[in-house]
């Protein structure tokens, strides 16, 4: 279930996700950590469809798996421990929607964090695996050594991606600190708007 209010950076995410993200679809949590996130995914696509949620640390996918079986919702996901820059390996074409939350993994060691090259290669591999109107959700932090630096890659690259094959907007907000998350969405056009497609 998706909490609607604008004060998390996670939930403005889920709700732009869950307009292109179906009972039966097909997603991408790129940065299981804790598992919230797969678990939105999760209890979206439903048992019909299908999560692929990697990580880097054991101990992040033990623990979402811990989550999803306490919610009844382990058997439509595919954990993964490794890293996400080669994702379109294991995750079949075309995805719906694909998640990333960077940084570190809350209460754990702060030293494995996302880096700017291997999530670069990840955003990489996800757009080739997104289908049309499907959408990337990203929630970016700055507070910690190399945050800022990653920030400035991911919008280096998407602010490049070509305009009338993608829709890329920035979320910031503008009465927090400037170490509060910042959100950058792709949406790969192509997909008729739901308003037009009635
Ligand atoms: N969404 C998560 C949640 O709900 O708790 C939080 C994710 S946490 C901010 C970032 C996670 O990315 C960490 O668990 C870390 O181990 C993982 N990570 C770091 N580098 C990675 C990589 N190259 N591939 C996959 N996961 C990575």
């Amino acid at each position: 279930m998706i909490n609607k209010d604008l004060g998390s950076a996670v939930h403005i995410v889920q709700m732009i996700i869950a307009k292109v993200l179906k009972s039966g679809g097909t997603a991408v949590d790129a940065t299981a950590g804790n598992g919230n996130d797969t678990l939105f995914l999760a209890q979206t696509v439903g048992s019909e469809g299908r999560v692929y949620a990697f990580d880097i640390q054991e101990k992040a996918l033990k623990t979402t798996r811990k989550l999803l079986e306490r919610h009844n919702a382990a058997r439509q996901v595919t954990l993964l421990n490794t890293g996400h820059e080669g994702l379109d390996k294991s995750v079949p074409v075309p995805v719906d929607a694909v998640v990333f939350n960077l940084g570190y993994l809350p209460g754990g060691d702060h030293a494995l964090v996302t880096r700017p090259d291997t999530t670069i290669g990840a955003l990489k591999s996800a757009i080739g695996l997104l289908r049309q109107g499907g959408r990337i959700g990203m929630v970016i932090y700055t507070g910690h050594p190399g945050g800022a630096e990653e920030l400035y890659a991911v919008e280096q690259f998407t602010s490049g991606l070509e305009g009338s094959e993608f829709n890329v907007i920035k979320i910031s907000y503008l009465n927090r600190s400037a170490q509060a998350p910042v959100i950058i969405v792709i949406e790969k056009a192509g997909a008729p708007h739901e308003s037009q497609a009635a």
